[in-house]
């Protein structure tokens, strides 16, 4: 029996599939690149196809990529290595607008655009985002682009028909309504998606974006949806990482045995019952597996109420920490 949610937008591929949760190709990959000095060569790390490829036969059609992260040429081996068609697979990238500590890759969203079909090897992309909304016109690193010419240029390529959908990741209230300014307020070209850091210790990444983005038909999508899991640690005083304890370390293994589901299996399932799109990764085949299969059963609402009230007693912000 399937338990589906109704969100805000049903997005499908351009077979009309609705899409799964995404799969990412950001976080632990886009730093081995980097760590590498491989991160602007246009080499193609095998071992990142390769788990796009098992994601995609784990059952997930939604890819997640973004120019920052250096691996659409991998989503682009994939794409041209799966037996999956191309309309019945969702890739989402994002536009790099550049912030304090890293520039723009590309001098706008048009040459951005240009790379990223090149190196999906596609002629149309599912779903473009612009990564951030911390840069404007008057920034070091973002070549003269404000939150609104960048978003302006985007929606042109929509209209050339190059890409299905428009979104945006990291925004809040006042970085969507700067948007909506600068298509003079036409719902038609307002984001449809807004990207967020997403999980029980972070339930609003800025002040009352789910509320807002609800009243316009956003989608919430959620990264770093397993947060608790695995994301949690400080140096000590040595200097070396250690995990913090957490209050869900109690809460989640009751839930995970009265369900029989993992601990995964329960924040993913929490992410959507609150009408949130789950970006979630895995390299092993079987968590893969049990991400998707998450349709499959439902939280009991008091149980949703438990995990938000002790999640709220606890605060962690994975990512762009110190610019909200
Ligand atoms: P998740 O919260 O899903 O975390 C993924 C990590 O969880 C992996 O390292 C995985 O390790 C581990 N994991 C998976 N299943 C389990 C399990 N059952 N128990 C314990 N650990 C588990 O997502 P991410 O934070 O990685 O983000 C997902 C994607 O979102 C990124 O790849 C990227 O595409 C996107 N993103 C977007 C951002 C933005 O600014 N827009 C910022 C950050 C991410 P293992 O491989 O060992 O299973």
């Amino acid at each position: 029996m399937s338990y589906p949610v109704q969100l805000t937008q049903s997005l499908t591929t351009k077979s009309g599939i609705p899409i799964t949760f995404g799969t990412g190709t950001g976080t632990k990959w886009q730093w081995l690149k980097k760590g590498r000095g491989e991160d602007h060569q246009g080499t193609i790390d095998q071992n990142l196809v390769d788990l796009i490829l098992l994601a995609i036969e784990s059952g997930f059609n939604h890819i997640d990529t973004a120019e920052f992260y250096t691996t659409q040429p991998e989503v682009g081996a994939a794409l041209a290595q799966t037996d999956k068609k191309r309309e019945d697979l969702f890739i989402t990238t994002k536009y790099s607008p550049g912030h304090s500590k890293f520039p723009a890759l590309s001098n706008g969203p048009k040459e951005f655009f240009r790379k990223a079909l090149k190196d999906l090897g596609t002629s149309y992309i599912d779903l473009v985002m612009i990564h951030h909304p911390f840069f404007n016109a008057e920034s070091p690193n973002s070549f003269g682009y404000s939150l609104g010419s960048a978003w302006k240029e985007l929606v042109d390529l929509k209209k050339e028909g190059l890409i299905r959908y428009l979104g945006v990741s990291n925004y809040g209230v006042k970085h969507l309504e700067e948007t909506f300014a600068a298509v003079d307020h036409n719902p038609e070209y307002y984001p449809i998606v807004d990207q967020i850091e997403f999980h029980p210790y972070l339930q609003s990444q800025s002040v009352g974006i789910h509320e807002f983005a609800a009243k316009h038909n956003i989608l919430i999508e959620a990264y770093g949806p397993l947060t608790p899991l695995f994301r949690l640690k400080k140096k000590n005083d040595e200097g070396k990482e250690e995990f913090l304890t957490h209050p869900l370390q109690e809460l989640l293994p009751v839930l995970s045995s009265k369900y029989s589901k993992t601990d995964a299996q329960i924040l993913l399932r929490y992410t959507y019952q609150k009408g949130i799109l789950p970006v979630t990764t895995s390299s092993q085949r079987q968590r893969l597996i049990d991400a998707l299969d998450v349709v499959n059963f439902e939280l009991e609402q008091s149980d949703i109420d438990e995990i938000d009230k002790v999640g709220a007693s606890f605060h962690y912000r994975g990512f762009f920490e110190g610019l909200f």
